[in-house]
């Protein structure tokens, strides 16, 4: 069962309803996080006692919100590989890097994880429809959790944005709509729509539960690893994943599966859009919004994250720092992942790789650390930007 308890204002700490259909806090309209009664799940979820539990991420069903089992909609999302590297690591001097494989979720990243959570959550509170601004993956993703629970998705995406994205939102019975400009004006565009009609916004960190289906990436490498590790290696857009898994290990401390020891977290972005670095090095607070945003990792060009506070705060409690990458390195990376690990990368991993290099580079990750590095997504819908 759900040990949800309450939804809590990341920035004023209001405390609102769970049960009510919520998007930012009514208050102050920043991110709304799920809070949990730890002390009665930890009862049940147990570090040492997971197996025989599925292996998708509803396996951690009492941290996160769904409470009626019927509602928790699967695909296979979660539970993907940790995989040792072969090659990219040794030659960086590395002696424990692992490359966490994303692409691996269904519709090939890891926005499955949060779409999954989201869509069944508002499925239980009974949101009859859904919107969303996306650069690609998060629309599949949606359009994919739609299908799986009968209901309407309308996605919106920048114009430019690779033909294999419209092509499998449509695929998936989503509807799709082309605009001019980059995600912000994506998301102006829908929230448009959800105010004027009874449409649930599931735009990043705009509503809850999101969120809660990437902090399972934590959760997993706790039980994959078999405890933290030094540093964590992630190509940060909205910022979900950073303030999921900052989220989760705070959690598992709660839960007892592990101490107050956290992985460095170190967010990468394209030089081509890094309000996130720009703001971590200037010791600023807040992130103010990249003019012309543009990289070929689409995941990585959001000008202007709304829980950019939330991501600052994790990244410099963590110790963490923040790097941005150039395209060529972008690129030169994404193709050392296809030759020397298999791995099939997004560029936003590509990204991730890079980022971890400079950072070698610096003298900032040492030789008998353990690194993870996300590919949060797989190359097959970036083939025709991608391939030489
Ligand atoms: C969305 C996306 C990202 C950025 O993820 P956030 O957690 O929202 O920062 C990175 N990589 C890929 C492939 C994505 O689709």
């Amino acid at each position: 069962m759900s040990f949800l308890a309450h939804l809590e204002c990341g920035r004023c700490g209001e405390i609102c309803d769970a049960e009510q259909l919520l998007n930012l806090c009514p208050r102050c309209h920043s991110p709304l996080l799920a809070r949990y009664d730890l002390a009665a799940a930890g009862r049940t979820l147990r570090r040492y006692a997971m197996a025989g539990r599925p292996a998708n991420l509803w396996r951690y069903a009492e941290i996160l919100p769904v409470r009626v089992p019927s509602f928790r909609l699967t695909l296979g999302e979660g539970w993907t590989p940790l995989l040792p590297s072969q090659r990219v690591g040794p030659a960086l001097g590395l002696h424990h890097l692992l490359i966490k494989e994303e692409g691996l979720n269904p519709t090939g990243s890891f926005k499955a994880r949060g779409m999954a959570v989201a869509v069944a959550r508002a499925c239980e509170l009974g949101a009859p429809a859904f919107v969303l601004p996306s650069a690609g993956n998060a629309g599949g993703a949606l359009a994919a959790y739609a299908s799986r629970a009968g209901r309407p998705a309308h996605i919106i995406l920048p114009a430019d944005t690779p033909a294999p994205f419209f092509q499998e939102c449509t695929a998936l019975g989503a509807q799709v709509t082309a605009i001019p400009g980059h995600i912000g004006d994506a998301g102006r565009m829908a929230r448009e729509e959800a105010a004027e009609n009874n449409v649930f916004l599931l735009s990043t960190l705009q509503e809850p539960y999101r969120v809660e289906g990437k902090k399972t990436m934590a959760l997993e490498l706790v039980e994959q690893l078999g405890g933290v590790p030094d540093v964590i290696v992630y190509p940060a857009g909205g910022g979900t994943g950073i303030v999921g898994m900052w989220k989760g290990f705070a959690e598992m401390e709660a839960l007892g599966w592990i101490g107050p020891e956290r992985p460095r977290m170190v967010v990468v972005q394209a030089a081509g859009c890094a309000p996130l670095v720009r703001a971590f090095h200037q010791g600023s607070e807040q992130a103010q919004p990249w003019e012309d945003p543009a990289t070929v990792a689409l995941g990585l060009r959001v000008p202007s994250a709304i829980a950019d506070f939330l991501i600052l705060r994790a990244v410099r409690e963590s110790q963490g720092t923040a790097v941005a990458v150039s395209e060529e390195a972008i690129r030169a990376a994404w193709e050392r992942l296809g030759r020397q690990e298999g791995i099939l990368a997004c560029p936003e991993g590509g990204a991730a790789l890079a980022g971890l290099e400079s950072l070698v580079h610096q003298g900032w990750v040492q030789p008998d650390e353990t690194v993870v590095l996300f590919n949060t997504g797989s190359g097959y819908k970036y083939m025709e930007t991608l391939v030489v």
